[in-house]
């Protein structure tokens, strides 16, 4: 899960790490008002979106006056900002957070990742703050500096400040930094991050270490023990699609194609796109139905994925081990009799109790297309897609 900026530098800040004084505005109105109320002649006004580069895309902005502010927000909300992490759809605009600015004398870049590798949360730091990771990991390798945590003994002062010197900061400003880096590890660790990011991070003319920019994302696994966190979500900022199948507990990411998958497993939902696509077809998303999946667990799925209007065909691919091939049945004949869909579903069963399925789908008397492997299951999605799409738009020409 992810959180906006001004979320991510509340929890830092009670890490002890220092951020510019901020306040939170839903309207224009509110924003110049807060900005009175933070003082100062200059202020910077960012939009809160989940994504990065909106410096870029003008979702920070810089201003002088009470009327600048007014009129920076009035380009902001309610309108789609797209950056480079958006995608083209963009993310609605429906919060800004109003900054006091700082004299900024250097940037850095700051993140904490999970290395898998390693098995370890790697700190990665670079003195070209400003640009993204990706950037300084082309134009500028040399510069970046990384360290694994060992867990048993946490960030060690001296691995913290071996960064500090790393990054070239002056005497003065290693006590901050390593305050900095410590601050953040233990967010990260105590509240289950999967990344925090600072990018910049900055020191002040006054030799103060000052996070700007600020991004947290959390493990979805371990909400349930951070209830503080877990409320910060901001349903806004999601694929609808995917936000409704994770409040019925079914893992979900929607796509661009017209084919709608429904699977267990991960690696099954990755194979069984890539069969569509040898097969001439394009998914439209992928559902997990997970282990053990009842019949209405299997029903609860095809609503879901029938309710995004993209999809024109749907291929059921079970491999069923912990699952049950009959439940699997049971609930798409379930949910096909109460949902009237005229789409081609194609099925596909392998597995446990994989006759009593192929039985039960045989015997409902609609009509499934039924298929043996991966590919004839993926190639029959295609061309019965590929038909109903004709079929369509006979139908479409002679009403008109
Ligand atoms: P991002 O583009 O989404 O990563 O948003 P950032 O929060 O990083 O802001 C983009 C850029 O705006 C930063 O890299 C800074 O150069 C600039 N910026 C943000 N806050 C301040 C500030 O308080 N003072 C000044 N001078 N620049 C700022
Ligand atoms: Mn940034």
């Amino acid at each position: 899960m992810d959180i906006h900026e001004y979320q991510a530098k509340e929890i830092l800040s009670g890490f002890g790490v220092e951020t510019p004084s901020g306040a939170l505005a839903y309207s224009p109105e509110q924003a110049a008002y807060r900005a009175r109320e933070l003082g100062g002649e200059r202020w910077v006004v960012k939009a809160q979106v989940h994504a990065g580069g909106r410096g870029k895309a003008g979702g920070v902005k810089l201003c002088d006056s009470e009327a600048e502010i007014y009129d920076a927000c009035e380009g902001l909300f309610g309108k789609k900002l797209v950056t480079h992490q958006t995608g083209p759809e963009g993310k609605g605009v429906y919060r800004v957070y109003v900054e006091s600015t700082v004299q900024i004398a250097r940037e850095i870049y700051l993140g904490f990742v999970l290395d898998r590798s390693s098995q370890r949360v790697m700190i990665v730091a670079s003195s070209e703050g400003g640009m993204e990771i990706e950037e300084i990991s082309i134009e500028k390798p040399d510069t970046i500096v990384r360290s694994t945590v060992e867990p048993a003994v946490g960030l060690q002062e001296f691995q913290a400040r071996e960064i500090a010197f790393k990054l070239g900061l002056e005497p003065g400003q290693v006590q901050a930094m390593v305050r900095t880096l410590q601050g953040c590890y233990a967010a990260f660790s105590e509240l289950d991050a999967t990344m925090v990011e600072i990018n910049p991070l900055v020191v002040t003319s006054d030799s103060k270490i000052v996070a700007l920019d600020a991004k947290m994302s959390f493990d979805d696994n371990a909400l349930f023990r951070h209830p503080q966190v877990a409320e910060l979500r901001d349903k806004s900022q999601e694929d609808p699609r995917e936000s409704r199948a994770a409040d019925r507990g079914l893992s979900y990411v929607g796509l661009d194609g017209n084919i709608g998958c429904i699977v267990n497993g991960a690696g099954l939902a990755m194979a069984t796109m890539d069969t569509i696509k040898l097969a001439g077809g394009e998914p439209a998303n992928f559902l997990d139905i997970g282990g053990g999946a009842s019949p209405e667990r299997v029903a609860k799925a095809f609503r879901l994925v029938t309710s995004d209007s993209n999809v024109q065909a749907i291929l059921v691919n079970i491999f069923a081990g912990i699952n049950r091939c009959d439940w699997v049945a049971e609930g798409v004949v379930l949910a096909l009799k109460e949902m009237n869909l005229d789409i081609p579903v194609v099925v596909r069963l392998a597995g446990t109790n994989v006759e009593a399925g192929q039985k039960i789908l045989a015997q409902s008397g609609l009509p499934i297309i039924r298929a043996g492997t991966l590919m004839e299951a993926a190639e029959r999605a295609v061309a019965a897609w590929q038909s109903d799409i004709g079929q369509s738009a006979k139908t479409l020409g002679a009403a008109i």
